[in-house]
């Protein structure tokens, strides 16, 4: 019974929870993976190797105790399981939804290449939903008492997870964020198909029964300032993201007809959660042939967004090879199987009009050239080879820049020169900022990456804050 157990792997394949036909999927804002039941997450979860040397647990961004957990859902212990996961990780079902696993914890795991990854990430999100479902909530009865208090700006992953991790430790965060609704990009720029919008409405009532406490609709610098934070507070923590659209720089930008993909995303989230203030800010691609540029997740979120919408078609032009796309290849997949046509190879060098409107993006061919300073092959143009893609909308997603607040400076917040903030690498006062009293994390500090990556951030700059309060 043992040997069996402990080879597990070599009789039990890989197996993700069920995923809803693409026909089907592709009508409606909503998550694509069925749950786990109890049963399969138990069988997967149990042909973890426990290999000695968890590869997966180093690849994690937040050191997450996986062979631990996979082996207490084995055993179906989920309470002490979520327990466990909340242990390093302030928003585990958002990670099991939404990390590119196959680039982190799934693409360390020893099974990985001849029997299969352990699917790591559809077990962490089980485990939490399974126990929030049975009631659990995580436990606050040992917790010191202190007079504490700080704010945090932002209620993205960064923000959250500072707000976890003080509340933990006795000291009361007050979170602001100028939308209505937690999550930052959580809720309002990763689609509904990805990650279901209730996931985070539950967090918000989690996080405020562990008292964390919300100002939603409120933007400081415009609704509260800056200062009367520092006065009220005894610390801030800014987890503000990264808000400035990258252009191409190539002419017919500003055609009508081209959208940034942000706002597009947002405009449908809004229509989706009954947010929409006005019509005409919503951006819809219905009966559109859509061209969308980009190859990372924005990319990816708007191509899917495009065909749920009713597009006519949707092709997605990258400047690289597939192998060299930036987003999680699972979403590439997912993608495709939605029917998006990608165009490798293709680098945009102008949007082509008439009277005004958007008919289409001429591109070049590139080929794959020697590798750059990061390793990363660099594209190259190939003489004589433009087209032109038909289009009658156009989809910008190249990423995103700083946007560093004009009031930093007033409070003596300093930024690196290319406008992320400036923060110690002194382990003692993690992410404090050239202003003692403000620490700051997330896409703001590090350029726009990961969920995972802002709550790690966002975990150690509190684990910061902490220190300098002395608790
Ligand atoms: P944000 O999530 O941007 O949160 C910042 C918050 O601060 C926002 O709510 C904002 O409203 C608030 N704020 C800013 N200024 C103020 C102010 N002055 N007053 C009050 N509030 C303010 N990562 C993944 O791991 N997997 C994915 O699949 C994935 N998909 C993505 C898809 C899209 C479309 C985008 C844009 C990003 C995606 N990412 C993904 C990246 C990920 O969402 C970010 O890295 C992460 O959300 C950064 O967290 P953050 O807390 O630093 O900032
Ligand atoms: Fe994997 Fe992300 Fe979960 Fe870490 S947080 S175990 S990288 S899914």
């Amino acid at each position: 019974e043992r040997l069996k157990n402990d080879f597990q792997f070599l009789e039990v394949e890989r197996q993700g929870p069920n995923k809803i036909e693409a026909d089907i999927r592709k009508q409606q804002f909503a998550e694509i993976y069925e749950p786990f039941n109890s049963e399969d997450a138990s069988e997967q979860s149990h042909r973890c190797l426990e290999c000695g040397n968890p590869y997966c647990e180093w690849k994690c961004p937040v050191h997450n105790y996986i062979p631990n957990w996979l082996k207490l859902v084995s055993e179906g212990n989920i309470i002490e399981a979520a327990e466990l996961s909340h242990q390093t990780n302030s928003l585990p079902e958002v990670c099991g939804r939404v990390c590119p696993q196959d680039r982190l914890c799934e693409g360390a795991c020893t099974l990985n290449d001849e029997f299969g990854a352990v699917t790591i990430g559809s077990v962490e999100k089980h485990i939490t939903d399974t126990a929030f479902a049975m009631g659990w909530r995580p436990d606050m009865s040992k917790v010191p008492v202190t007079d504490k208090k700080v704010a945090v700006i932002g209620a993205g992953p960064a923000g959250l997870a500072a707000a976890d991790i003080l509340v933990r430790n006795g000291v009361k965060p007050v979170v602001f964020d100028r939308h209505p609704e937690i999550g930052g990009l959580l809720t309002f720029g990763i689609p509904e198909f990805k990650l279901d919008k209730d996931v985070m409405v539950r967090r918000r009532e989690v996080f405020a029964g562990m008292g964390v406490e919300f100002r939603l609709n409120t933007e400081v610098g415009k609704d509260i300032q800056m200062q009367e934070l520092l006065d009220q507070y005894d610390a801030v923590f800014l987890g503000m993201g990264t808000y400035t659209y990258m252009k191409g720089g190539f002419p017919g930008e500003e055609l009508h007809g081209v959208y940034d993909a942000l706002p597009f995303l947002i405009s449908n989230v809004n229509r989706c959660l009954g947010f929409e203030k006005d019509v005409a800010d919503y951006i819809g691609v219905e009966g559109k042939n859509v061209v969308v540029l980009g190859g990372g997740d924005t990319a990816m979120d708007c191509n899917r967004t495009s065909i749920r919408q009713g597009a006519s078609s949707v092709t997605c032009a990258y400047r690289r090879d597939e192998a060299n796309m930036p987003g999680s290849k699972r979403e590439v997949e997912n993608a495709r199987e939605e029917g998006v046509q990608f165009m490798f190879n293709r680098q945009p060098v102008e949007v082509v009009g008439d009277a005004g409107k958007v008919t289409g993006v001429k591109v070049v061919t590139t080929q794959m050239g020697e590798p750059d300073e990061n390793g990363r092959r660099r594209p190259e143009v190939v003489a004589g080879s433009e087209e032109v893609l038909p289009a009658d909308a156009v989809l910008v997603a190249f990423g995103f820049r700083p946007s560093p607040s004009p009031w930093f400076a007033e409070f003596g917040i300093e930024l690196e020169q290319d406008g992320r903030i400036r923060t110690s690498a002194d382990e003692a006062f993690a992410f404090q900022t050239s202003n003692e009293k403000v620490f700051a994390g997330g896409d703001m500090v590090r350029g726009s990456d990961l969920v995972v990556t802002a709550i790690d951030e966002g975990r150690k700059a509190a684990e910061g804050i902490l220190d300098y309060l002395k608790v």
